[in-house]
């Protein structure tokens, strides 16, 4: 019954109105209660002090007090005022109109003399008179002070009924508009489906917090379908490179079976095959890698490993093509850098950025490897950069996105072009090792690419 909001709302509302009802209104009884009842006592003294006075007075001239103290206990006849003359042993003497025919009006208590006491219906006070050596005691009915008390508890419980009906219903109504909002909220919600990811919360326009949890909710919404987006593209651009290689092995195979051949063309035809196989494995690794990056797994090697080397043995590797091409491979300064790293996925870095750098660079043009150690920063920068034919400016900023190919020439060039995953396998393991990759070019300027890693903690 109270699972839903509204209905916990309805009751937590009630609760505190039913409390900051009832407290004033029991603290009013009790102050009235005390109201009452010090009336009660202050009639008393005066009416004592009075009485006192006059006893005193006319029993020195030797006067009767019965009449006028008969009197002035009828002379209150809502107060009921009654007067009991004792003994100063305690038997009573005499006692005026309006005394209660009960037990305890017979006698008094000792010990209970100069504070107003309760006996029954009625307050009473008693003190002792010295001359003529007596006890007085007068009382007042307390039904009046409690009937008015008693109204004014009905009148408290009439009210708090009037609440305890009213709140709930009340409640129930506020909590209903104030809850509208999140079942608004819980209906679109429900209505989101990945295949519908243009669908947005819907905004109140007043900036409350369930405003700013929509507009929350609808950023995240905003980022899952770039995100699908994004993956879609990839799955696309995966499934067509790879039904490429397929489809020239498959047309490979046809041309190799249309009739017989000579052991030399069988070999030739597997050759070709071996190399589309090859392309296609690269591919499906390249993907693979990507895949590890993106569950967090990517280089989960970590070792020292000295990046100035891996920049040499690449340089060396690399020095015959570049000569092929008539790049002057140039390695530059390479300070001795160790680094808490993958070193089989830094090669691979590496490798890109020089492949890159000479396959982008016209004859006669230059390629430079430098490594330096940043001590200031704690970072060390491997920098490779050419002059070759640069990227453009609307490129740049794609560069680094799956199967983005700047050389659109070269993209249509099915032996010669790149797979376009490159640079983004060079930034997941990058970035899987806390470091950040940068591209600057201008086409017929060149390019270069600086990558920045943190040094860990051993030191450069
Ligand atoms: P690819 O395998 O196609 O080289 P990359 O991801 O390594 O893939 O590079 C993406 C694109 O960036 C390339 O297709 C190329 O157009 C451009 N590019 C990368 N490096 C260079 C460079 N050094 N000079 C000019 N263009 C470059």
């Amino acid at each position: 019954m109270f699972g839903t909001l509204r209905a916990r709302l309805t009751l937590w509302n009630t609760a505190v109105v039913l409390v900051l009802v009832a407290l004033p209104l029991v603290g009013a009884r009790e102050g009235l209660r005390q109201i009452l009842v010090s009336g009660l006592d202050e009639f008393l003294e005066e009416e004592m002090a009075d009485i006192k006075e006059e006893v005193y007075e006319r029993s020195s001239k030797g006067e009767d007090i019965s009449t006028w103290l008969n009197t002035k206990a009828l002379n209150h006849p809502r107060r009921r005022l009654f007067v009991q003359l004792f003994s100063p042993s305690g038997d009573l003497l005499w006692s005026s109109a309006h005394t209660p025919r009960e037990e305890w009006t017979q006698r008094f208590q000792s010990g209970t003399a100069g504070a107003p006491v309760v006996c029954g219906e009625y307050r009473m006070l008693r003190q002792p008179l010295d001359a003529p050596r007596l006890v007085i005691r007068i009382g007042v009915s307390t039904q009046r002070a409690s009937r008015d008390l008693a109204d004014f508890t009905y009148a408290v419980l009439v009210i708090g009924g009037i609440v305890l009906v009213l709140t709930p219903g009340a409640g129930y109504l506020l909590a209903g508009r104030a809850t509208h909002p999140v079942s608004r909220l819980i209906d679109t919600a429900a209505r989101l489906h990945p295949a519908r990811l243009g669908e947005r919360l819907p905004l109140s326009g007043t900036n409350d917090e369930l405003d700013r949890l929509s507009e929350t909710i609808n950023g995240l919404l905003d980022r899952i379908a770039r995100y699908l987006e994004q993956n879609r593209k990839f799955n696309a651009n995966a499934a067509h490179e790879l039904r490429t290689p397929l489809a020239a092995i498959r047309s490979a195979l046809e041309v190799l079976l249309l009739r017989d051949r000579t052991a030399d063309e069988y070999k030739e035809g597997t050759l070709v095959l071996l190399d589309e196989i090859d392309q296609l494995r690269g591919l499906v690794n390249k993907l693979l890698l990507l895949a590890e990056g993106d569950a967090g797994q990517l280089c989960p090697v970590r070792e020292p490993t000295r990046l100035d080397r891996i920049v040499q043995t690449a340089a060396d590797m690399f020095s015959a093509a570049a000569e092929a091409k008539g790049v002057d491979l140039y390695v530059g300064r390479l300070d001795a850098v160790t680094l808490v790293a993958d070193p089989t996925a830094l090669r691979q870095v590496v490798n890109n950025l020089l492949d890159n750098a000479i396959k982008y660079t016209a004859a006669g043009g230059r390629v430079v490897a430098e490594v330096k150690c940043e001590e200031l920063s704690g970072e060390c920068a491997l920098r490779v950069r050419d002059n070759g034919i640069g990227i453009t400016a609307g490129d740049l900023p794609n560069i680094f996105q799956r199967f983005y190919r700047a050389d659109k020439s070269r993209a249509r060039d099915r032996v010669r072009r790149g797979s376009g995953l490159g640079l983004s396998i060079c930034q997941a393991i990058v970035e899987a090792h806390a470091g950040t990759i940068r591209l600057e070019s201008a086409p017929g300027a060149g390019t270069a690419v600086t990558v920045r890693l943190p040094a860990n903690d051993v030191p450069c």
